[in-house]
């Protein structure tokens, strides 16, 4: 029987290929493929500028540390994301707060957020990080619009949405990442998500400032731009101004992005086509696609059930080699942000999403027979 993962890359014969071109070039990092699929990739969510790195927790962290978030610093955040969207501010001493989900969408509440500011001093938070849960392009707008009122910065972790987007109040479509609210957005390559690298992330914005900021703290802090030095002892020199870090991307792992990023709104639109044949199989049944049901502008990276008895699904999927999974166990439940005060009751909404939600297979080189035997075992097990 064949092995059906709830997400998998898609690599082509025109992906082998760009990696070998790539391995054969002159360099394997820090070359000029780097540039190129940072024009690409800014292009393509419709933002100025776009910072290549290793992977999207480096892009988290560089985030935050352009942000200057300190121990002063107090982020809200969603608890139904992975980890390493509140992770990001524990690597640079600050606090993380959560707010309920929407229990329609899953993604972070706007009206809890609201609630949570109204309820403290202003000044007492610094901070937004939205997830675009799923693939479901989160309202920035409305957020731009509070964190404007409360002095806010955004960062948008858009893992899960290139190519997403919503619609704003004059009716026009606004690209998850394009930087027109968000001060940051992020992006993760790892094969799961839409474009794979193996490891790999972005950061796109619309500010040249962080743009700049990013670009020093992603190489040691350290710059080679006669403009912006101190001083100037020749060609061969170089000032760390700032402690950063390595947090690059590959030529190669680039070259990989470029062609990946030349066939991801092909793999969007098969995305968007296998949502719309999970929604009419499930229409009328047991099984909940509430949170999945199609949507103009969702990137679909995952395709969410809900079922009374998961645990059963899960298992029954898995004795037929469908590999489901569970997105997200809630952030403040996990042992490490338990020991920072967070308690299972905090945020109901998440705790009760988790308790029935399974991501089924959603990815670009699922078959239409593949699909079909994933329902008829959902069907058949819900
Ligand atoms: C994948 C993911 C990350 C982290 O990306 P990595 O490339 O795995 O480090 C962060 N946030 C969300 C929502 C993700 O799905």
């Amino acid at each position: 029987m064949k092995n059906i993962p709830y997400g998998k890359q898609d690599i082509s014969q025109e992906d082998v290929d760009a990696v070998i071109t790539a391995l054969k070039a002159d360099f394997l990092t820090q070359g000029p493929t780097i540039a190129e699929f940072e024009k690409a990739f800014a292009a393509y969510v419709g933002a100025k500028y776009a910072v290549a790195v290793s992977n999207g927790t480096a892009a988290l962290h560089l985030c935050a540390l352009a942000l200057d978030v300190n121990e002063t610093s107090n982020v809200i955040t969603s608890p139904i994301t992975f980890a390493a969207s509140a992770n990001c501010i524990k690597y640079c001493g600050g606090k993380v707060t959560f707010a309920d989900i929407d229990p329609v969408s899953a993604t972070l509440d706007l009206q809890k957020v609201k609630t949570l500011l109204e309820s403290v001093p202003k000044g007492t938070y610094t901070g937004i990080i939205p997830v675009d849960f799923a693939g479901y392009a989160v309202d920035l707008e409305a957020f731009r619009k509070l964190a404007d009122e409360y002095g806010l910065w955004i960062i948008e972790d858009a893992c899960h949405a290139p190519g997403g987007f919503f619609t704003d109040s004059k009716g026009q479509r606004q690209r998850c990442g394009n930087g027109q609210f968000a001060d940051l957005s992020i992006f993760s390559f790892h094969p799961v998500k839409h474009i794979a690298c193996g490891e790999g992330g972005m950061i796109t914005t619309n500010n040249k400032a962080l743009y700049d900021k990013l670009m020093v703290l992603r190489t040691h802090g350290i710059t080679k731009d006669p403009a912006r030095m101190e001083e100037n002892h020749g060609g061969w020199y170089y000032e760390m101004q700032e402690l950063g870090y390595n947090y690059r991307l590959t030529d190669f792992q680039a070259a990989l992005g470029i062609s990946q990023l030349n066939k991801a709104d092909k793999g969007l639109a098969r995305r968007r086509e296998i949502a719309q044949y999970y929604d009419k199989a499930f229409k009328g049944t047991k099984v909940d696609a509430s949170v999945a049901n199609y949507k103009e502008g969702h990137a679909y990276h995952l395709y969410v059930i809900k079922t009374p008895d998961r645990a059963n699904l899960y298992n029954k999927l898995r004795e037929n080699q469908i590999f489901a999974q569970v997105h997200y166990i809630p952030v403040h439940t996990l042992p490490y942000y338990k020991s920072l005060g967070h308690k299972k009751g905090d945020y109901p909404i998440a705790e009760k999403y988790y308790e029935g939600c399974l991501s089924i297979p959603m990815y670009p080189g699922l078959t239409d027979q593949d699909l079909d035997f994933v329902i008829q075992t959902v069907l058949a097990n819900a």
